[in-house]
């Protein structure tokens, strides 16, 4: 019989339970309060299958950036789907919306990012660029200069590539990454590791460990740095003002190509088109997904410089994915960067929604568990602790008091996230004052019942 959101919740989750495998999460976890099944959403809202309405604070996962329902989207992607559903960008073909697409992102890059290469999602996006980078050098006659620095706590995505560029312990602990020739520098981390150091001073020292980690692996053999403008998965980490002038500095003295890893950044979650421009760096490449079709469909890329795209064009680079320009994806894409531009999506949240935000998401630190709180454009996460003078942490178990934050959030039909004892949001960028008056009254609901 067919499976509809009609049935009963419980008949639902016993279906789930028994053939879904999900990402991130144990069966035990998952059977606890039972998975809420989400079954239709607009704006900043979705609904579950018992008729609750739960606020989005976290845009999905980072990227409904233009919010939930927009039939313009199903409509390009219909429409898309009975013209032209499929056909790939490999053996001197091309089509429209990858075209099209491609077009418009490179107006829409900062300097001269005129050239995009497309994948499925952020993580083939990284996948390709260990790749692109790798043959990039060895084209240039130093096929040595191979090895790729990032950051600890980084997400780059789940395939065993992107994994390995990302700095998550509890992956690499699984399945054999990472691969050869990847290096991890620490995360500017201010309160968790900024010891005595003020913000500045630590800004500077870590910046300051890819010059210390290129000199001891030799200038001759570091390909790239990879790193996202706001660390996103890794807890909303904001890296202090000095951070990212000194990073510029010491990719460009050391010939190392700048890879900004734009899958949460993009698309107007900082208040530009780009986390790079809010930040004040020049990327060779920048990845992108997410945000890029606000989620509606699953796309992905690299956005390239002409002299690294030059290169890659004149050898054949062996490379590339079914889906790379996904024509009803592409079209997808299109339509919602159209939406991003007509509506003055960016405008909104420079002007209305991020200044909002974030006089009531500092304010948040006058609450007893909240230590710092920081927040770049749409992107915010509040440090808990139960000391805040000290910084100190819980004698709980890393993570504790972020997991139980995060479950009172869900029993107030928001949600949150919780990367260990920091809690974080990333709401639709179209979400309204009053939208953010009613988080905030469950925010503070669930932090008064977590203390
Ligand atoms: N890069 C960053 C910064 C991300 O946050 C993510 C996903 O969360 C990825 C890459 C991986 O993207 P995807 O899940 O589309 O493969």
């Amino acid at each position: 019989s067919t499976i509809t959101n009609h049935m009963p919740t419980a008949e639902l989750q016993a279906i789930d339970a028994a053939h879904h495998m999900h990402p991130f999460s144990t069966n035990e976890d998952l059977a606890k309060e039972g998975v809420r099944v989400i079954t239709r959403a607009k704006g900043v809202y979705l609904t579950d299958s018992e008729g609750e309405e739960i606020l989005d604070a976290m845009a999905g996962l980072w990227c409904v950036n233009i919010g939930y329902g927009r039939d313009e989207l199903a409509e390009v992607a219909a429409r898309q789907m009975r013209e032209l559903p499929y056909y790939n960008t490999f053996f001197k073909t091309t089509h429209v919306p990858a075209l099209a697409l491609a077009n418009k992102l490179a107006e829409l890059a900062p300097g001269d990012l005129n050239h995009v290469f497309f994948a499925g999602g952020g993580s083939e996006a990284n996948d390709t660029n260990i790749r692109m980078v790798r043959t990039y050098w060895a084209e240039k006659g130093k096929p040595e200069k191979n090895v790729i620095i990032s950051r600890h706590n980084a997400y780059h995505g789940s395939t065993v590539g992107s994994a390995s560029l990302g700095g998550m312990a509890g992956m690499h602990a699984q399945g054999g990454i990472p691969i050869p020739n990847i290096h991890h520098i620490n995360q500017p981390n201010w309160w968790a590791e900024g010891g005595d150091m003020t913000p500045e001073e630590f800004g500077l020292a870590r910046a300051r460990e890819l010059e210390e980690a290129i000199l001891e692996l030799g200038e001759d053999r570091v390909a790239a740095f990879i790193a996202e403008p706001v660390q996103g998965a890794g807890g909303v980490i904001v890296a202090p003002d000095t951070y990212w002038p000194e990073i510029q500095r010491i990719c460009d003295k050391y010939e190392i190509l700048l890879i900004a890893d734009e899958v949460i950044c993009g698309f107007g979650r900082t208040g530009n088109w780009f986390g790079s421009q809010t930040v004040g760096i020049r990327p060779h490449i920048m990845t992108i997904a997410k945000g890029l079709s606000s989620g509606y469909a699953p796309i992905g890329g690299s956005i390239v410089c002409d002299e690294v795209a030059g290169v890659i064009g004149n050898c054949e680079f062996n490379h590339g994915y079914t889906y790379s320009g996904h024509p009803v994806a592409a079209a997808v894409a299109l339509e919602n960067l159209r939406i991003l531009e007509e509506e003055k999506v960016i405008d909104h949240v420079r002007n209305v929604a991020a200044p909002y935000l974030k006089e009531k998401w500092e304010a948040l630190v006058d609450h007893p568990l909240v230590g710092e709180a920081r927040i770049v454009g749409m992107m915010g996460s509040i440090a808990l602790t139960p000391e805040k003078e000290t910084r100190a942490k819980f004698a709980s178990e890393p993570g504790t008091i972020g997991l139980i934050t995060r479950e009172r959030c869900f029993a107030n039909n928001l949600v949150m996230r919780h990367v260990g004892d920091r809690m974080i949001i990333s709401p639709p960028l179209i979400i309204t004052r009053d939208e953010i008056d009613e988080m905030f009254v469950r925010i503070r609901k669930s932090l008064d019942e977590a203390h």
